[in-house]
């Protein structure tokens, strides 16, 4: 960590014991950023600071950024120019810049922007508290160190009061050819399972109903912690941390992402079809449906063994749903080999994919590659691949016309306050009205049986039966 003096004016001035001023945070990205936002949003009010009413209110900004695509990061450059200039007349702002881009760049930041008081990588975002305390006694603070990732002793300001994320592994040993990940997160931290489920039974006595296990490869979960058993297989896994925790009581839901087709078992699924609060939806990404691109992205699996883990999945659980992430116009990518990601596209039927166009990123082998595609392409592409997908999802959402199903009352609808959202157990967003039949108002948190009447691409609705 570095530490350097500064001559900016800090904010004591603004301070009293119990009020530090107003915070704002902007979370780009994964959910696992949004867990970290959630973790800083949890220090910064047992510091003091109150949750501001608009960003530009703030004394106190944080950017917790993403450098998985090109444009998120470009997006960051100039909402830290923006408060720079407030910084300009406002000198007790404080500004923050966590997350992805914060570790890739690290101290070359402060030159580009000088009014940033705090650079911090995600592995800090539990030392917000004591990095906050360096920057009021006169500094501007680097952290980007690689770090191990104290037990999370705070208490996270969730944005939901019903799901709630919980992080189980921290990093990534992969090295996808095209990742940023692996450089900013660093290497894996698997939280002990005694720690994890201490959470959830806090959460649960909190009220919350579902969690969401979170890693960046969360079937690499445990192989940093020891622990062989008898039939000589890793105690701490994924599946063993599930059977561990499923029987905390109040917790209706868990579900967990994001899953790797190189690492990912058939114990698993034999465990989430044995586990009745484990949600029927898996998030696997396949990148692409060719074996040489794969190769080039260094995934380690072929096509073929992905469609066996589906087809394994829905042999033992059928009405289970299976969302994807793909990279279209990887580096070299011929037209012949992007069709081959349209073909597992069709063939499978996905429930949901998540797409994106190749984007370079700064410390990955593909960036540096001299075969790299024209926009044009990049564009072209991702269209043609989002309206397949619009079409296959509306088909697979078909089956659920007319049936019943149980959703777990998340919120209002954002577009129509007599609307109530939530989510399937397959996780399909699902809208319907706030009372029912018999004049029953529904609550957040409560699961309704629903008889859906409408399917779209990517949500469906229905009608309470009680
Ligand atoms: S598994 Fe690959 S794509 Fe996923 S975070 Fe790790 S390096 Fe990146």
């Amino acid at each position: 960590m570095i530490a350097i003096p500064t001559t900016s004016t800090n904010t004591k001035s603004l301070v009293t014991e119990n009020n530090r001023g107003s915070y704002w945070i902007t979370t780009f990205g994964c959910q696992m950023n949004k867990a970290d936002s959630e973790r800083m949003a949890g220090i910064l009010e047992k510091m003091g600071y109150q949750k501001a009413i608009t960003e530009l209110e703030a004394d106190l900004v944080v950017y917790n950024t993403c450098s998985i695509r090109d444009n998120a990061e470009q997006k960051v450059y100039s909402y830290l120019g923006r408060q720079a200039k407030r910084k300009e007349i406002l000198p007790h702002l404080k500004l923050i810049l966590a997350g992805c881009v914060a570790q890739q760049e690290g101290e070359s930041l402060l030159r580009r922007v000088p009014e940033i008081d705090l650079v911090m990588g995600p592995q800090h975002a539990n030392r917000l508290e004591t990095l906050l305390n360096q920057v009021d006694n006169g500094q501007q603070v680097v952290a980007t160190e690689e770090n191990y990732i104290l037990e999370d002793l705070t208490t996270a300001r969730r944005e939901s009061k019903v799901c709630a994320w919980v992080n189980v592994i921290y990093g990534c040993n992969e090295r996808c050819s095209y990742c940023v990940v692996p450089s900013v997160r660093g290497k894996e931290q698997s939280r002990t399972p005694h720690a994890i489920r201490l959470e959830i039974e806090k959460l649960a006595s909190l009220g919350y109903k579902e969690v969401t296990l979170l890693g960046q490869n969360i079937d690499a979960y445990g192989r940093d912690l020891e622990g062989i058993s008898k039939e000589g297989r890793r105690k701490n896994t994924l599946t063993d941390l599930l059977h561990y925790i499923h029987d905390v009581e109040g917790i209706e839901r868990i579900r967990f992402a994001t899953s790797h087709p190189r690492y990912f078992t058939n114990r698993l699924i034999e465990a989430c079809s044995e586990l009745n609060k484990v949600c029927e939806h898996f998030h696997i990404p396949f990148q692409s449906g060719d074996n040489q691109i794969l190769k080039l992205m260094c995934r380690g699996y072929t096509i073929e063994r992905y469609k066996r883990i589906i087809e394994g999945i829905r042999k033992q659980i059928p009405h289970s749903s299976i969302s994807a992430d793909v990279i279209v116009a990887f580096p070299g990518e011929t037209d012949k080999q992007f069709q081959k990601t349209l073909s597992i596209i069709k063939e499978i039927e996905f429930d949901q994919v998540n797409t994106a166009a190749y984007s370079p990123r700064p410390n990955t082998p593909a960036a540096n590659w001299p075969n790299q595609l024209p926009e044009k392409i990049k564009v072209e592409r991702l269209k043609e691949l989002n309206s397949l997908i619009e079409i296959t999802a509306k088909k697979r959402n078909e089956r659920y016309k007319d049936c019943v199903e149980e959703v777990l009352v998340e919120g209002t609808n954002p577009k129509d306050p007599q609307q109530l959202v939530g989510r399937t157990r397959t996780n399909r967003l699902t809208f319907f009205p706030d009372t029912g039949p018999q004049g029953y108002v529904y609550q957040p948190g409560e699961l309704v049986s629903l008889k859906i009447k409408e399917v779209r691409s990517f949500s469906l609705g229905g009608i309470p039966l009680r």
